[in-house]
């Protein structure tokens, strides 16, 4: 046995055969085994970074790593300052049963000790190390805030109306529609996703944003919620480092020239005949308030037929029910000159009703059909 015996090559004392197992594999390099006073005078168990520095978005709060920003959604760095310390430290490859910990401290807002302590079996020995590693978060700006700030977009939503401009509530909902867009595509991890600026003007809205493919969506979802047609252009803006030519896209959302609730009057008729609007989404539908029929407007005219609003479901008032003439019309009250009129009876209408909603225009009394009314009021 006596034979197989080495000397340390660092300090020449007679060293143990090693098993295979012992020597792993980050020791594979050197030629001969290390006495054990010599492996563990330059063993490190961990290999810890000095310090670490974190960067946030002081705007938005996104994280960098590497080269990339990652929204993290956390109001507290702790646990990220954590997440990125484990990532960078590394348990020597010898070392089995490995336990270890991390202990925050806050010092400051920007400054976290993390009190760092690791425990592993390193041949046959029981090794522990505590150390701390300072973990700084410096604050920056991501990319995508400095689009934002340098007020950088790529398409722009222009809500306008046709004959007519975007009343409140259109406004508004678009502007919600954009948010709402905005914030699927963010909940997706879409960084690119952003309005740079929402403009209020008096021919309607003007909403900036980051790519032209949201553009475009904003736009449709516009126009699905409440009829139209989008026109599109583009304008170059400049050319960019390679001299390729960067252009800035323009959505026109078109809002139809009337709305659900309008009462229009029909051109073309010798009589007056006042339609009610029901939808204005694709052909104009709507009813006769002479008739009680429903009208659609043919293809060609789309959601334009010739008319005039001649009146608002808004302005419907009650008429005192007077008597049931027969199955085609009723008496009413005039609203305003309280003279007894003959209308046509609207369905539903049994005759013990006190009162049925009419509109009055141009001197006639037209009862309005019980299902309209405009959509959010
Ligand atoms: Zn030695
Ligand atoms: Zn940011």
């Amino acid at each position: 046995m006596s034979e197989s015996r080495g000397f340390c090559p660092r300090c020449g004392d007679p060293v143990e055969p090693l098993t295979g197992e012992t020597t792993g594999a980050g020791r594979a390099n050197e030629r001969a085994p290390v006495c054990e006073e010599c492996f563990f005078a330059e063993f490190d168990l961990v290999d810890a970074p000095d310090r670490i520095e974190v960067p946030v978005c002081s705007g938005c709060g996104a994280v960098k790593r590497g080269k990339r920003w990652v929204d993290v959604g956390a109001g507290d760095y702790t646990d990220v300052a954590i997440d990125e310390l484990a990532e960078t430290l590394a348990i020597h490859v010898d070392a089995e049963e490995v336990s270890w910990g991390i202990d925050p401290e806050q010092v400051d807002e920007n400054t976290i000790r993390m009190h760092c302590f690791a425990s592993g079996e390193v041949r046959g020995q029981l090794r522990e190390r505590e150390f701390t590693v300072p973990v700084l978060i410096s604050r920056g700006t991501c990319d995508r805030c400095g689009r934002i700030a340098g007020e950088d977009y790529a398409a722009t939503v222009q809500v306008r109306a046709r004959e007519r401009t975007p009343e409140s509530d259109e406004r508004e909902e678009s502007i919600e529609i954009a948010q709402a867009y905005i914030a699927d595509r963010e909940d997706a991890g879409d960084r690119n996703a952003f309005i740079t600026e929402i403009g209020e003007r008096e021919e309607g809205v003007d909403i900036k944003v980051s790519t032209t493919q949201i553009g475009q969506a904003i736009a449709d979802r516009i126009v699905g919620r409440f009829g139209g047609r989008v026109d599109h252009s583009r304008t170059l803006v400049t050319e960019d480092g390679d001299g390729d030519e960067v252009y800035r896209m323009a959505y026109a959302v078109r809002l139809p020239p009337f709305r659900p609730g309008d009462v229009i009057d029909l051109e073309g008729s010798e009589e007056r005949d006042p339609v009610v609007v029901r939808s204005a989404r694709g052909n104009l539908k709507g009813t006769r308030l002479r008739t009680g029929e429903d009208y659609e407007a043919d293809a060609e005219d789309g959601d334009a037929p010739d008319a005039t609003v001649i009146g608002s479901v808004e302005e419907a008032t009650a008429a005192t029910l007077v008597a049931i003439e027969d199955e085609h019309a009723v008496q009413v009250l005039d609203p305003e000159t309280y003279e007894t009129r003959t209308v046509r009876r609207p369905t539903g209408v049994e005759g013990d009703e006190e009162s049925i909603d009419v509109l009055k225009a141009d001197r006639a009394v037209y009862p309005l059909p019980a299902e309209t009314s405009r959509p959010n009021s």
